[in-house]
């Protein structure tokens, strides 16, 4: 399962129920965000119809009631939307739990109650209005009894969810269930009685009795209209049938989480808290209501090392995410509400769409100590950190792991020469466009695996990014490593990928080998440059570059000049050695490299985001904390000699504060910086 698509596909809803909150005045809008609320009303009937039925009951019951008990205007559009969505969580149960017939065996019946949480999660993601998401995980309570420490009794629990937890029993006892017939009114009365002041409030079900007695069974007449609801509902066509289906890949997403997990929690693109399950209320001692909506410091936990040393900031595993792009899974320490310290086993997973922008980081969390939890199946998700969650294969943090470690071996004359792969898969996208992306994800996989059976001799083949793989060839020279790209590149184009489709692929490949002068990125760079090359010649081909084979960009970089004289813009150019439609593929690169947000961009120039913004809007002392807008644009330097035509660049690099540097000299120093990390980053490093 992949992990960060579907929590990005969640971040995507938390998106859309921002937007509609600022919709009008109107009191439903000011709840929920209408669209989220029918695709959420949608998803439950794609997925189990009689719950929907239910809740539409459970909704018109729980609004006579609180009328009974005189509320009026925006609290019962509140609890009517809460008693909607109580049960939505079920979505993510899987069938064998939510419609087994019979009664549930005691693990059963704790998987099912996971449905509380993964509720809640999802109503926090969808940014419903506080008291709804209360409401719901309240309702669970029992009135007065302790069975967790952390949640409320009583007075304490919201009347709201008193009211819809006798809705929800009443609703539940009068209706057949899949394990047993349902029962009279009179029967079911008299158990909400039997049960009032231990596990409901007595004065909530004395309301019910009143209602019913004065209204006749208004709600029971009200019945029909409950069903016509839930079949307007329905997912209409095709189209909506697959978005509600994928709406439930996120439930069921919620359901591994809750089940293997020990608590997570989810942060947008600002670093502002949007989910917080009830796990990490109890493993980080901190409440929900505490942190939502709040931007994410070290200072909101006690987090230690192995040391008890205490971490600040930048020490935080979702540091290391933000800077480098990529997963990380660390164990630390944790304090707890009571003051005990716990291990903990962090994994930080950054969420970064297809456009190479960051929309969220999430934080998930297992307690060391626990040794319930599904060990298999557990490391299966660990090793996403390691691996790339699509193919299986290493990811690029492994994959750059082991490169460092060998051109370190290299440099201290402990190994011979090695060589390096980079493959990048021929017109792509129009594999997207056309088949979808589901045959291109399919294609992906295909293609590491017939890269992992073609080489058999100690490679390490990893997917780099989207469609690009680099593949570490210990103790290779380049001739012998152009022979092994030839046999990729010709067994590739010889096979047929993903049966359905019937699709032919080609892939272009640019090699190195490992040169004195090297680093790590000078060599990948090399290889991609090759690889750039092989493109430009017509694909489906092999380029090699050695370290003499390259130009030095450096030798005639065009002196920096600061063209726009008003204070707060910066603008300066280098020139470099690679061909201007690679620019806009390089900087993604870059993007990722740096806490950069793309912005926009086209084939000739790009806008992004450098840095954080604040609270407020002036600068603070770090360059995270300094934001600014950086545009780079492309175009071929004057004076090209004819053969260099396809092979310079000139890069302008335009720097703009983003909220308001505390003077000109601070502006143009972080400017600088900026400008000199481009031009290291652009030319050969
Ligand atoms: P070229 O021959 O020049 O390499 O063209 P291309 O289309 O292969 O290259 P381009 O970089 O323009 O497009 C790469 C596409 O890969 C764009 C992006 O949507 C897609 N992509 C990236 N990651 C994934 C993924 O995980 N799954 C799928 N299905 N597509 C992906
Ligand atoms: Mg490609
Ligand atoms: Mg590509």
């Amino acid at each position: 399962m992949d992990s960060s698509r579907i929590l990005l596909s969640m971040m995507a809803l938390a998106r859309q129920g921002e937007l509609a909150h600022h919709d009008g005045p109107q009191s439903l809008d000011s709840v929920v965000s209408r669209p989220v609320l029918k695709r959420l009303i949608s998803a439950l009937n794609f997925r189990d119809a009689k719950t929907l039925q239910h809740s539409r009951r459970v909704a018109l019951l729980s609004v006579g009631m609180a009328q009974q008990l005189g509320w009026d205007g925006r609290h019962l559009r509140v609890l009517e939307v809460a008693a909607l969505l109580h049960d939505i969580g079920k979505i993510g149960v899987p069938d064998n739990i939510l419609l087994k017939p019979g009664k549930l065996s005691a693990e059963e019946a704790e998987l099912m109650s996971l449905h509380y949480n993964i509720g809640a999660d999802v109503l926090q993601a969808c940014r419903l209005d506080k008291e709804v998401i209360q409401i719901v995980f309240d309702s669970h309570s029992y009135f007065d009894a302790h069975i967790d420490e952390s949640r409320r009794m009583g007075a304490d629990i919201h009347l709201g969810a008193r009211i819809l937890a006798v809705a929800d029993a009443y609703d539940s006892l009068t209706h057949d269930q899949v394990f047993r017939k349902g029962k009279s009114h009179e029967e079911a009365m008299e158990i909400l009685h039997g049960d009032a002041g231990t596990k409901f409030d007595g004065n909530v079900v004395g309301a019910l009795d009143r209602w019913v007695e004065k209204d006749g069974m208004a709600y029971v007449k009200t019945e029909g209209q409950a069903a016509d609801d839930v079949e307007s509902s329905a997912p209409q066509n095709l189209e909506a049938s697959i978005e509600a289906g994928s709406l439930c890949h996120i439930f069921s997403y919620l359901y591994v989480l809750e089940s293997l997990y020990d608590g997570f929690y989810v942060l947008d693109s600002d670093l502002r808290f949007t989910v917080w399950s009830s796990g990490a209320e109890k493993l980080l001692g901190r409440l929900c209501s505490q942190v939502l909506g709040k931007p994410w410091s070290s200072r909101l936990f006690s987090y230690s090392d192995s040391s008890a040393k205490r971490l600040g900031d930048s020490e935080c595993p979702i540091h290391e995410v933000m800077e480098t792009s990529r997963p990380a899974c660390r164990t630390l320490n944790v304090q707890q509400r009571g003051g005990n310290w716990i291990e903990v086993e962090v994994q930080c997973v950054p969420l970064i769409d297809y456009h190479g922008t960051l929309q969220g980081v999430a934080e998930i969390f297992r307690d060391v100590s626990r040794s319930k939890r599904n060990a298999p199946q557990f490391r299966e998700l660990k090793l996403a950190a390691t691996r790339d969650a699509l193919t299986g294969i290493s990811n690029r943090g492994e994959l750059e792991k082991h490169l460092k470690q060998m051109v370190q071996e290299y440099m201290q004359g402990d190994t011979d020469p090695f060589s390096v792969i980079f493959l990048d898969i021929d017109h792509f996208k129009s594999i997207n466009d056309t088949h979808g992306h589901g045959v291109g994800d399919r294609v992906l996989i295909s293609v590491a695996r017939l890269m992992q059976s073609e080489l058999y001799s100690g490679e390490m083949v990893a997917r780099y990014g989207g469609e690009e793989f680099v593949v570490l060839c210990p103790s290779t020279e380049i001739d012998s490593a152009m022979r092994k790209a030839e046999r990729l590149r010709s067994t590739l184009a010889a096979t047929t990928i993903d049966d359905s489709v019937r699709l032919k692929v080609t892939a272009s490949l640019g090699v190195s080998q490992i040169d004195a002068d090297d680093t790590m990125h000078s060599l990948l760079h090399r290889a991609d440059t090759a690889l750039y090359n092989a493109k430009e010649s017509g694909r489906n081909r092999i380029c090699k570059l050695l370290a003499g084979d390259v130009v030095d960009s450096k030798q005639d970089d065009q002196s920096v000049t600061k063209i726009d004289g008003s204070p707060f813009t910066f603008e300066a150019a280098f020139t470099t050695c690679m061909v201007a439609s690679m620019g806009v593929y390089k900087v993604s690169g870059f993007v990722n490299e740096l806490e950069a947000q793309l912005i926009d961009a086209n084939k000739d120039r790009v806008i992004m985001k450098m840095g954080q913004s604040g609270f407020f809007s002036s600068w603070g002392s770090s360059d995270k904390r300094r934001p600014v807008t950086v545009t780079m644009s492309f175009s071929e330097p004057e004076q090209q000699s004819a053969k260099a035509a396809s092979r310079r660049v000139l890069v302008t690099v335009h720097v703009t504060p983003i909220g308001k540097p505390p003077s000109e000299r601070i502006f143009e120093e972080r400017a600088k910086r900026v400008f000199e990390m481009s031009r290291c980053y652009f030319a050969a490093d």
